[in-house]
């Protein structure tokens, strides 16, 4: 077979069979294949598309190019699960959703990542807590993981080596939107993990990935269609994200929130609805409840009884963290030397939010990261961020800064009073979601 031969091919707009998906991605994988083949490749799909078929074959061969786990091997006596998030700003869903699942006997051996450019990543949420492993051998996430029920770290094993090279190519060349190869990359990584269920959160909105509905619904349909047919029971909820998800942005201070919400002191409302439909879609693909509605009261019930805070904190002191760190958060956690208000400066409504302006915002005061080998500050951030459609005065805070010094204050006053929109118009309708099974 030639590589050529294939990509024109596609380039034709014809459909490639399965014997030539893994043709190529081996090549990709043993490098067989040179960098202008691959991005050529990625170029044509990014015009003609891929059919279901194509999808499903690019998955599961760009799954087998590395280790695939098997938790059944590994100990693990019950459904495994996970949730994938396309990222957003302010989304902490991740630290109260696996340990909620995780109390309603479904077993959550979480893989997440790092934040990059606006959006952040749950791993650097964990990395503020002293001690806390997120780099564990496979053995002892997997024995966290029998024994708590949830333990969330970042990838261990070679999982999907060939997406590792194929999207450092379409990163560099363009074609990285393109909903055939977002799919593949994505559910890649996610089939290797050896899930018996999924539940992806698709966000559209000015802080996603994806900003159009409509583009975000038809990767969330090319998800599910694809995982499913490669095995794996998937469901996808497209959420808002056209304004910050919950009270704080940065990441000792959404770690702060999650675990205020797990132990009830403080549940946003938006949050709240969204950790509990992924719960329940996650509780009801397993089989652990009935359908949705027992998922839902399962899920209320592990929170309510304190059983999910529990999981948390036997979590964080399992990979390493302290043993008391859901009694005594703050005492474990770095706090910025400043803290104080920014103010709106006019009067009106909030109308709309760019939160991706705002994610920007915590990259500026280095609380996330441009390049993938960045440090960054754990204590800065925001909290008390105000909701679309609130009503301010010149003097109401739009948040309070957890910042370094003066300049910072400065920098990001500028930056949120851009980012938050304040007038007298239509305020933009927020909050819309739907289901894709
Ligand atoms: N995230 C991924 O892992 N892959 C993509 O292609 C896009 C987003």
């Amino acid at each position: 077979m030639l590589p050529q031969e294939i990509i024109r091919r596609k380039r034709e707009g014809e459909v490639l069979t399965d014997a030539e998906i893994a043709f190529f991605v081996n090549g990709i994988a043993d490098e067989s294949i040179s960098e202008g083949q691959v991005a050529a490749l990625a170029m044509a799909v990014f015009f003609n598309g891929m059919t279901m078929d194509e999808r499903a074959a690019l998955t599961r061969n760009m799954r087998d190019s590395g280790t695939v786990l098997d938790w059944k091997a590994l100990g693990l006596e019950g459904p495994v699960v996970d949730k994938h998030s396309t990222g957003g700003v302010g989304d902490k869903v991740s630290l109260m959703l696996g340990p909620i699942v995780g109390a309603c006997g479904a077993f959550v051996p979480m893989i997440s990542g790092r934040g990059l450019g606006h959006t952040g990543g749950t791993l650097d949420k964990f990395d503020s807590i002293p001690g806390y492993r997120t780099a564990p051998t496979l053995d002892e996430f997997a024995k966290v993981t029998r024994e708590v029920g949830c333990a969330i770290i970042g990838q261990t094993a070679d999982l999907a080596p060939a997406d590792k090279r194929f999207y450092g190519i379409r990163d560099v060349t363009a074609t990285v939107e393109s909903i055939p190869l977002i799919t593949a990359s994505i559910l890649s990584k996610k089939l290797a993990a050896g899930l018996d269920a999924l539940v992806m959160d698709v966000k559209f909105g000015s802080g996603a990935f994806m900003n159009e509905y409509d583009r975000a619904r038809e990767l969330a349909e090319s998800i599910t269609e694809v995982a499913t047919r490669n095995g794996v029971p998937t469901t996808a909820l497209l959420t808002d994200m056209e304004q910050v998800l919950g009270d704080t942005v940065g990441n000792a201070l959404e770690m702060h929130e999650a675990v205020d919400f797990l132990t009830g002191k403080h549940q946003e409302q938006r949050v709240y609805d969204v950790t509990m439909a992924l719960a329940a879609e996650m509780l009801s693909l397993t089989g652990v409840a009935t359908d949705v509605a027992d998922g839902l009261q399962k899920a209320s019930d592990a929170l309510t009884s304190g059983k999910a805070a529990e999981v948390f904190g036997k979590m964080v002191s399992a990979l390493g963290g302290p043993v008391d760190f859901i009694e005594n958060t703050s005492d474990h956690l770095e706090v910025a030397p400043m803290i104080k208000p920014i103010s709106a400066a006019k009067t009106g409504r909030v109308v709309s939010m760019d939160a991706r302006k705002v994610g920007l915002a915590l990259v500026a005061l280095k609380g996330g990261r441009t390049r993938a080998d960045q440090k960054i500050d754990f204590a800065v951030g925001f909290t008390d961020f105000i909701k679309v459609g609130q009503a301010v005065s010149a003097e109401t805070p739009l948040c309070i800064a957890h910042i370094r010094d003066q300049a910072q204050l400065e920098e990001a006053t500028a930056l949120l009073r851009e980012a938050i929109v304040i007038g007298d118009g239509e305020v933009a309708r927020t909050g819309s979601a739907a289901v894709v099974r």
